[in-house]
């Protein structure tokens, strides 16, 4: 087995599936051989939402309210923050479970990867001449009859697949899904309603990609958002940073040397957090601290970013598990190598947590919140009582924050459920129920 930089008594821990708190050693590390993503890209992604908003505005009429900008609000969570925040400060919740579109966080990296190549195909066939033209020709006859020659695939445990789904046949183009065989009912039936082609494979995600990618190759006129290496993808994530930069200051809330802030991303294969975290240390620099939160049975990124820089990542069935999870978002066995490198030194550690908790989590957003999300959304709200265990400590002390935590803020990304049907959630939250009221 490769060396990772994991002490002895966490890898037994993961092996038995118990949660863990690790801080990751090569934070900050100038000396990594680090690939660094591009600032230019993020403000590109940036710029390109904002072209494309008149035209999502009319695709999806959800999105008038927010002028055809897909954003979701930064909420405060009094009662979740007195229950399960130990540290100080205040804890919100970023609900991106309501993330109009495609319900999750994947309608942030999904659909500004099928904007990209649709605008990438107006240009090179004329239908722009630049940028800097009137972007209603995309719902146009002429650019209908030009995407419809075309597929979109991907391979997805089920929101990203929802979400290119989603946004690839609005624009016209063809859409077919490859799914892993976690991937839930609903999110299949759900996008082949919008004519979606959803392809079942009786494996697990790595397996779901490999098929959509080699179908994809085999055919000219068919594009492959590839959730494991897309930089489009990434970037679109990315983007959120600055909307939330946005948010913050508009709720007055600081962040600076001493107001650090805390953000809790629920991680699979990595891009979503991954390019999280990218955009907000490019936003806020050392006075933000990520954390990727996993299931006990899926620590994928966490294998990933305690391996070595340019190697590959390792699978988490190396460690005996099976990524057994009803977090099917984060049900990943293996992390993207391509978000490792790129956020190995700007990721502040990982925590895991058992379904469990998760459960509990969704619990008590239910009950004290009024909030609903599915299991995978609920870990990041574990995030404060992880930083408060002696490895979430000892990294505090590291970074010498143990000083202002009274001022700090803290945020748990939650990252899918509304569009989780209502007897499903209602099943999800019996089960908590069943665990929790007594
Ligand atoms: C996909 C997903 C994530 C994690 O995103 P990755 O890019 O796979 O790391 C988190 N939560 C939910 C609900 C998701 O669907």
């Amino acid at each position: 087995m490769k060396s990772l930089n994991i002490n002895s008594s966490d890898q037994v821990a993961l092996r038995n599936c118990e949660p863990i708190f690790w801080g990751n050693k090569a934070y900050l590390d100038q000396s990594l051989p680090i690939s660094t993503a591009s600032t230019s890209e993020l403000y590109e992604a940036a710029d390109r939402l904002i072209r494309f908003a008149p035209v999502l505005s009319c695709l999806f009429p959800e999105l008038e309210l927010s002028n055809g900008l897909i954003e979701s609000p930064l909420l405060k969570a009094p009662f979740l923050n007195e229950k399960v925040n130990p540290i100080g400060g205040v804890l919100y919740i970023k609900a991106d479970h309501i993330l109009p579109v495609a319900g999750s966080i994947k309608a942030r990296g999904g659909i500004h990867e099928v904007l990209c190549f649709a605008e990438k195909l107006a240009l090179d066939e004329g239908l722009l001449t630049s940028v800097s033209d009137d972007y209603s020709v995309f719902l146009s006859p002429e650019a209908r009859d030009l995407f419809s020659q075309y597929t979109i695939a991907v391979g997805s445990t089920g929101n990203l697949g929802l979400s290119i789904g989603i946004a690839g046949s609005a624009l016209g183009f063809k859409t077919v899904v490859h799914m892993s065989s976690d991937a839930k009912e609903w999110k299949k039936a759900r996008l082949r309603k919008r004519g979606v082609k959803v392809v079942e494979h009786k494996a697990d995600y790595g397996v779901a990609v490999e098929a959509g990618r080699s179908e994809a190759d085999a055919d000219e006129y068919s594009y492959f958002v590839d959730d494991e290496r897309s930089s489009h993808l990434f970037m679109g994530y990315a983007v959120a940073a600055l909307r939330l930069k946005e948010q913050l200051e508009h709720q007055g809330i600081l962040v600076d040397e001493s107001h650090p802030l805390f953000v809790y991303l629920p991680a699979g294969v990595g891009g979503a957090p991954g390019g999280i975290t990218f955009g907000l240390k490019t936003v806020f620099g050392d006075s933000v601290h990520c954390f990727f939160a996993e299931p006990v049975q899926a620590p994928c990124m966490l294998l990933g970013m305690a391996g070595e820089a340019k190697t590959e990542p390792t699978p988490v069935y190396e460690y005996g598990l099976t990524i057994d999870t009803d977090a099917d978002g984060l049900a990943v066995g293996t992390a993207s190598q391509w978000v490792c490198d790129v956020t190995r030194h700007l990721l502040s550690g990982v925590f895991t947590a058992t379904d469990d908790s998760l459960y509990r989590q969704l619990y008590l957003l239910k009950t004290l919140e009024d909030i609903e999300v599915e299991p995978s959304a609920a870990i990041g709200c574990l995030g404060p009582l992880m930083l408060n265990t002696p490895a979430g400590k000892a990294y505090l002390q590291a970074q010498q924050l143990s000083v202002p935590l009274s001022k700090s803020t803290h945020i748990a990304w939650l990252t899918g459920g509304s569009f989780v049907p209502q007897e499903e959630y209602q099943t999800y939250f019996d089960k908590a129920v069943s665990r929790f009221s007594s």
